[in-house]
């Protein structure tokens, strides 16, 4: 099923990440643990890319599985930075292949040894030119993009990003998922800003369940995000005390949620990193909310 039918039809939807193995050892677990979350039957699941493509022909063997196997509406990313316009052309035409119809068009993080590259030279600099190509393919995808409610870090400042967004969803994006907010304030503040710049694409809000206190300086190092003292007191108390950091990270997650969607968000899509006892006590904490 196409993401943007499923955004479309206004009952609120929650989705859920994997990330495929990084090498064919670890495969069988990463099977185990996707499995486990598709039992859950969530909107959707996407698988993510790695930028250097270390891990990329593991996120169509995975993605293909959630399709055809578990029957789950599944999104898989692909990332364009490291890549040529071949290697790219043909990764769409596998996904097509493999039944793939929805696809989040992401740049990937620039390699530290790329960075001061003339960029001139390369075939992608930016996701755009990647939805471009795919929406160019000749096969019908659902193409999605990242957007950064807190500002893409390499960004001037926000009506920038804003200004870049429009560009992807003008060059055919049917949808944005946020990068992971811990103040769902920050969300409504950059949604008012968007809809203002004419940007009218569903946005699925992106949540972290954070449930041990070394994943905090990971997410922010990752995502530059705000952490609100609330949060902060909560780590410093429970940090040392994993079992307890586990139960207050997915109580504050399923907070998060159920403000998003009392405030009319309907599309909640959950960074579960390959934990399917984190997934499953979320959309237990949601049962009578999402059906
Ligand atoms: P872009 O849209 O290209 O934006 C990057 C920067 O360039 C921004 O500052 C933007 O304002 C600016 N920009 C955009 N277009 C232009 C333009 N035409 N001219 C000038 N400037 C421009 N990484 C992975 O490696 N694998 C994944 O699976 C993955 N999944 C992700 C999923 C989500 C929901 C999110 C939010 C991020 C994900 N990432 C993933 C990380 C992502 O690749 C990085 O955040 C990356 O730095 C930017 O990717 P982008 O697609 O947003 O890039």
């Amino acid at each position: 099923m196409k993401i943007s039918v499923l955004l479309s039809n206004g009952t609120p939807s929650l989705s859920f990440e994997v990330f495929p193995p990084k090498t064919s050892d670890s495969f069988e677990s990463v099977k185990s643990s996707v499995s486990e979350i598709a039992k859950l039957r969530p909107s959707f699941m996407s698988v993510t890319y790695g930028a250097g493509g270390g891990t990329s022909e593991f996120t169509l063997k995975i993605a293909e599985r959630i399709k055809n196997e578990y029957h789950v509406p599944t999104l898989a990313h692909l990332t364009c930075v490291s890549s040529n316009t071949e290697t790219v052309e043909n990764k769409i035409k596998d996904f097509h292949a493999a039944g793939i119809e929805n696809i989040l068009a992401l740049r990937g993080d620039i390699p530290a040894d790329k960075l001061n590259d003339d960029r001139s030279k390369w075939d992608f600099v930016h996701a755009s030119q990647l939805i471009d190509v795919i929406k160019n393919s000749g096969y019908d995808f659902c193409i999605g993009a990242a957007c950064y409610p807190e500002v893409h870090p390499e960004s001037r400042n926000k009506a920038e990003d804003i200004r870049y967004l429009k560009q992807k969803a003008d060059l055919g994006c049917e949808f944005f998922t946020t990068q992971m907010f811990f103040d769902n304030n920050l969300l409504y503040n950059f949604l008012y800003r968007i809809r203002e710049a004419g940007i009218t694409v569903p946005v699925i809000a992106g949540i972290m369940p954070i449930t041990n206190a070394n994943q905090v300086s990971r997410a922010i190092k990752l995502s530059g995000s705000f952490m609100p003292q609330r949060f902060i007191n909560l780590v410093d108390k429970y940090g040392d005390n994993p079992s307890a950091m586990m139960q207050a990270g997915i109580i504050y997650a399923t907070d998060q949620i159920i403000d998003l969607y009392a405030n009319g968000i309907t599309h909640v899509h959950v960074y579960s990193m390959n934990k399917p006892e984190v997934a499953k006590k979320i959309k237990d904490n949601l049962s009578e909310i999402v059906k």
